[in-house]
């Protein structure tokens, strides 16, 4: 069983590994407690078999929070009821041994005596009624003193083994017997019959507190048992699609979960049963649609992943071209990459398939002829703009513009 916090996990393990707990012996006391209150019930219940001493120190009063804590590691639990002790609280739900003969694998809990006991010993603690009646067991008076029935002063269960029939615990009434006996006056016997009566019903209440968690700690074991199953299935059919060559499929997958359907989302995928060699066409089939879609979509991320290095390259190459001390009005009239990318040459180099290796230095090859001619064109461009934007003065003696335009 995990115990619920990292930082003693080394030391815990130490010690379930080296049976029989023959190093907690030698540590000191106080290290020792400090240790056991990390552990899980069932291994407090481990420890406490290992020897005397441990169970000695374990039960004592004042180390009842070593199993405080203990029982605080189980998800959900109800808390320890007051008419038991802590150990007794976790033997009952985490030991499946007879309460009775000590006998192990017993896994029937009378919840409403709060024990665990073998078809044996539930015979052998318990009573009928009638056998209640014919051996005179209860003071005939403590029922009248109490106002009660025998249903409220003791709790009766119905088994339907060997034979079906209501029965009354007998240590449960023996307790009450001998606290009877030790009354003198009406009022402390009173008393007793009234805290008698409240044990009984509180017993009734957390018992029913009890099945519930169990049912609810059934289900939930449930549930993680039949996660492990699907969490094998999936990496099951990973491992086949990996053999197969999709492995860049589910990487991308894994990576793009809010993007693309992932194996997580096959209905076949996510099944508890043990994946078969029998099933696998089936269950391929039912992916690959599922891993083309992933495989298109992997090769358009990375083809855009391409692109944008190889015009970052475009970009840097001409911003190198242009980077000269001390600047001037030329290194910063520059193009951009866009100016230049969808040139042939450029398109060549951007284009290329992904297996051939583009570097900045294939750019810089290319990049200052196109500078050249970007430079023509935009000077062309500029005095086209400024003689459309000029008044007719062709008419006129000595004209002007066309000298002063000549530099360009
Ligand atoms: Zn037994």
């Amino acid at each position: 069983m995990p115990a619920t916090t990292d930082a003693p996990a080394k030391l815990l393990n130490a010690v379930r590994q080296s049976p029989p707990f023959g190093a907690l012996h030698q540590l000191p006391s106080i290290v020792l407690r400090e240790i056991l209150r990390y552990l899980h019930p069932s291994d407090l219940l481990n420890v406490a078999r290992t020897s005397k001493a441990l169970r000695k120190l374990m039960l004592r009063r004042e180390n009842a929070y070593i199993w405080r804590e203990g029982l605080k590691h189980v998800k959900g639990l109800p808390a320890c009821p007051a008419f038991m002790s802590e150990p007794a609280y976790a033997h009952i739900i985490f030991s499946a041994t007879c309460h009775g003969c000590g006998a192990g694998d017993v896994h029937n809990v009378i919840w409403s005596w709060f024990v665990r006991y073998c078809d044996k010993c539930l015979l052998a603690s318990s009573c009928t009624y009638r056998e209640m009646q014919t051996a005179s067991l209860i003071p005939q008076d403590a029922l009248v003193i109490g106002e009660m029935t025998l249903k409220e002063m003791f709790t009766l269960i119905q088994i339907s083994s060997p034979l079906p029939s209501y029965r009354f615990h007998l240590p449960q009434i023996d307790r009450f017997v001998k606290a009877w006996k030790r009354t003198t006056t009406y009022e402390e016997r009173y008393e007793l019959c009234d805290e008698q009566g409240a044990l009984v019903k509180a017993m009734k209440e957390r018992a029913t507190e009890c099945v519930k968690w169990l049912e609810w700690d059934e289900e939930r074991k449930e549930c993680e048992r039949r996660a492990a199953l699907i969490e094998q299935r999936i990496s099951d059919v990973i491992n086949k699609l990996q053999a197969a060559g999709w492995d860049p499929e589910i990487r991308y997958m894994d990576d793009h979960k809010s993007k693309v359907t992932t194996l997580r989302d096959i209905p076949i995928v996510l099944q508890t049963s043990q994946l078969t060699d029998e099933e696998w066409p089936l269950i391929f089939d039912a992916i690959k649609p599922t891993l083309e879609v992933a495989r298109t979509a992997r090769l358009a991320d990375e083809r855009h992943l391409m692109l944008k290095s190889r015009t970052n390259m475009l970009d840097e190459a001409i911003r190198d071209q242009f980077a000269t001390l001390p600047r001037s009005a030329h290194s910063f009239a520059r193009p951009y990459y866009i100016d230049l990318a969808f040139k042939p040459e450029c398109r060549e180099l951007i284009d290329a398939s992904a297996s051939r290796l583009i570097t900045k230095e294939d750019f810089s090859l290319v990049v200052p002829g196109l500078v050249v001619h970007w430079e023509e064109e935009c000077k062309r461009g500029f005095k086209e703009w400024i003689k459309n934007r000029l008044p007719d003065t062709s008419s006129l003696p000595g004209n002007p513009w066309p000298r002063m335009l000549a530099p360009w």
